[in-house]
């Protein structure tokens, strides 16, 4: 069999490195550690209810360290674990990490003793979706890499999780990969944003996406809308204008998504437009939106940023966003960057009190739409 011409990640980072000759190689090294990471996940989901005998030795070893994993019958929850066991094997050794972060640990992980520490952060989900294994549907992971505080690299001391609360402007790299029909890994290192298939036959990533932009106008939204009662008055005024259709306020026809899996509908917007939204609402007034703004909506914002497309709370820039905590939540809407502002512009007309005259041009029922009846 010829080896294809396409370029392997490898072939591309270096390739890339060469433009900026400043540039060390520690972060070419750790994004394919990551994508190392992305193989093996790949590889144990798709056993299934089978279950992959790597897998098993890895939730033994997990189970040394960690307080409780039921194990029996919850397959999600143990490739939760495997997945969050093999990023951190793939990528603690080579030294050019002072710490990791990730959805399955609730405190920062240490770099082990034996290994020297590095420059970089690592924030991860290890597996995205995963209450969608058991219906095999898409999952994927989710990175972002940020730059250690300078006080912490000279002292190469443990790392504390303010040292990762650093607005998502700051990442360095990010990316997602998603287990789908075919297994790809989508990166950007803050020049545009490059998509790669997994070639099973050589074990590679390949690029097969090169530069990939998202259309600015789309006519695909995806919300969650059974919780359309919480929903504030801009979202709704949003997707009731999306329903209305042709004879509507917007002139066309919508179709909507709801996969459910972060990364599935961030990949599907990736590559033909649309608009994804789980904004704040007013289900659990504790909880500023639902997910979560280190390792999900800033990797996924930074690249939908660096592919044209637009992230927003609703308010402001997903991106400027300054966390504080490491596993904190937030509203989330990204994709087409002209949807995106639109649903920015009603916020800014519902805070501004200019929206007033708006009435659904669905439900027609103002007092859905009375501030008092939301808080
Ligand atoms: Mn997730
Ligand atoms: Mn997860």
């Amino acid at each position: 069999m010829p080896l294809s011409k396409r370029r392997t990640l490898t072939q591309y980072l270096i390739e890339e490195r060469r433009r900026f000759p400043e540039a060390s190689g520690a972060l070419n090294a750790l994004i394919l550690d990551v994508a190392l990471a992305a193989k093996a996940i790949s590889r144990a989901v798709s056993f299934g209810e089978l279950g992959d005998p790597m897998s098993a030795q890895l939730i033994a070893a997990a189970q040394t360290h960690e307080p409780v994993v039921n194990v029996q019958g919850e397959v999600q929850k143990a490739l939760d674990v495997v997945s969050n066991e093999i990023f951190l094997r793939t990528s603690e050794w080579g030294g050019h990490l002072a710490g990791m972060g990730s959805e399955e640990m609730e405190a920062p992980y240490q770099i082990p003793a034996q290994y020297p520490r590095g420059k970089y952060l690592l924030v991860f989900d290890p597996l995205d979706g995963s209450s969608n294994i058991d219906v095999n549907v898409s999952v994927g992971s989710i990175f972002s890499i940020l730059r250690a505080p300078e006080e912490v690299i000279a002292s190469g001391r443990d790392v504390t999780a303010a040292d990762f609360l650093q607005p998502g402007a700051t990442q360095v790299a990010a990316g997602y990969a998603i287990y789908g029909p075919a297994t790809m890994l989508v990166i950007t290192v803050g020049n545009g944003v490059a998509g790669f298939t997994l070639d099973h036959n050589v074990g590679e990533f390949k690029l097969t996406h090169p530069n990939i932009r998202v259309p600015a106008d789309a006519q695909e939204f995806a919300i969650n809308s059974s919780n359309a009662r919480f929903w504030e008055p801009p979202v709704k005024r949003y997707v009731d204008e999306c329903l209305a259709g042709k004879t509507g306020p917007r002139g066309k026809d919508f179709n909507m998504r709801w996969i459910a899996s972060l990364v599935a509908e961030a990949h599907r917007i990736l590559m033909r437009g649309g608009v994804f939204m789980y904004p704040k609402d007013t289900k659990d007034p504790s909880k500023p939106g639902r997910l979560r703004l280190l390792y999900e909506a800033n990797p996924i914002g930074f690249i939908m940023e660096q592919a044209g497309g637009r992230v927003s709370t609703g308010r402001e820039s997903v991106l400027g966003v300054q966390p504080t905590s490491l596993h904190q939540r937030i509203g989330l809407i990204f994709g087409s960057k002209n949807e995106v502002e639109r649903i920015e512009h009603y916020h800014a007309e519902y805070d501004a009190g200019t929206d007033k005259p708006y009435v659904s041009p669905l439900f027609n029922e103002r007092s859905l739409f009375r501030p008092e009846a939301l808080t």
